[in-house]
C-alpha cells in the first residue's frame, strides 16, 4: 500500500491574514511540516514581525502586503509568489473580520464591509490562486469558514451570511477543480481566542455559555487547528474534497 505523508517539503503555501491569530498559527504549522510560507495582510509592520517570528522557528517565510478585497493587489501577490518560488501549491484562504450587532442596528456599511472581506476576498484570492493551480495541475485550497457558516447565533447576520457563502463556494470549487487535481475543503473553527475574539471572549458569562454548548468543555485554542490544516494541506487528504471540517469541540454535532 502506498503510504501518503504529512510532509510538506517542496510545497509553497500562501496564508492570507497570516500576520496574527489563526492565520499565523496555521502558517507556523505548515512551516513546521516543511512548506515554504508566504503570509499576507494589510498591516505591514505586524506582517513583517510575524515573519521574524516564523524564521526564528526555522521556517522559510516571507511577507507580502495585500488587501484581499483589491483584485490588482491579489493578482500582484500571486504573481510575486510564482515569480519568487516557482509555484503556489497550498492556499489557506483565511483573512476575515466580524462586526457583531443586533439585526436592528446593522448599518449598510457594516454588512458591505463584512461581505467584502469575508466573501468577496475569499472569492478573489481563490479564483486567482486557482488559475495558477490549474496550470500546475496541482493544488490544495483550504477556506477558513466558521461554525456560523452552518448554525445561527444572535448578532451574527453579516458574518454568518459570509461564512455560509464560503461553505457553498467550497463545494462548487471542489467539483470544478477536481479535474485539475485540486482539492478544495474548508475548516470551520468554533470559538478560538485570537485578537478578533479577545474582547468578545472577555465576558465570563459568555464563556460559560460557549463551554455549555461544547461537548469538549473548553474554548478552542489555535493549536487545535494544527492537525486539521496539515492534514488538508498534505497528500494524506487527496481523496477528500468539498468538505467542511468543523473544529469546534463537538458544538455543531449536538
Ligand atoms: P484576527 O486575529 O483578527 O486576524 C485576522 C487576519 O486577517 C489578520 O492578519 C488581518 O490583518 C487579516 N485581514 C483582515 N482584513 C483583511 C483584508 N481586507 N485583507 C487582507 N488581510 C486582512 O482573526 P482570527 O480570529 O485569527 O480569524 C481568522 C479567520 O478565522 C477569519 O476568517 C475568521 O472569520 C475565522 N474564524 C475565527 C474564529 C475565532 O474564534 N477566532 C472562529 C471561526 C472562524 P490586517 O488587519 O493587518 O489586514
Amino acid at each position: 500500500m502506498e503510504m501518503p505523508t504529512f510532509n510538506l517539503e517542496g510545497k509553497v503555501a500562501l496564508v492570507t491574514g497570516g500576520s496574527k491569530g489563526i492565520g499565523f498559527g496555521m502558517a507556523q504549522a505548515l512551516g513546521k511540516y516543511g512548506a515554504t510560507l508566504v503570509i499576507s495582510s494589510r498591516g505591514v509592520e505586524e506582517g513583517e514581525n510575524a515573519v521574524i517570528q516564523l524564521r526564528k522557528d526555522n521556517i522559510r517565510a516571507s511577507y507580502i502586503t495585500c488587501d484581499v478585497t483589491k483584485k490588482p493587489q491579489v493578482e500582484e501577490l500571486v504573481h510575486e509568489i510564482v515569480e519568487n518560488f516557482g509555484s503556489l501549491d497550498i492556499l489557506v484562504n483565511n483573512a476575515g473580520m466580524n462586526i457583531r450587532k443586533p439585526l436592528s442596528e446593522i448599518e449598510e456599511d457594516d454588512w458591505d464591509m463584512v461581505l467584502e472581506v469575508n466573501l468577496k476576498g475569499v472569492f478573489l484570492v481563490g479564483q486567482i490562486c486557482a488559475k495558477q493551480m490549474m496550470k500546475q495541475n496541482y493544488g490544495k485550497i483550504i477556506n477558513i469558514t466558521s461554525i456560523l457558516g452552518s448554525i445561527g447565533m444572535p448578532f451574527q447576520t453579516s458574518y454568518a451570511a459570509s461564512k455560509g457563502g464560503i461553505n457553498q463556494i467550497t463545494k462548487v470549487w471542489a467539483e470544478e477543480l477536481a479535474p485539475y487535481n485540486i482539492t478544495v475543503n474548508a475548516i470551520g473553527p468554533g470559538y478560538i481566542k485570537t485578537p478578533m475574539t479577545e474582547a468578545w471572549l472577555s465576558d465570563p458569562e459568555r464563556i460559560g455559555n460557549i463551554i455549555q454548548s461544547t461537548m469538549i468543555k473548553r474554548i478552542g485554542e489555535i493549536s487545535d487547528l494544527v492537525g486539521p490544516i496539515v492534514f488538508l494541506a498534505s497528500d494524506t487528504s487527496k481523496y477528500i474534497t468539498g468538505q467542511i471540517l468543523n473544529v469546534d469541540g463537538g458544538w455543531t454535532a449536538r
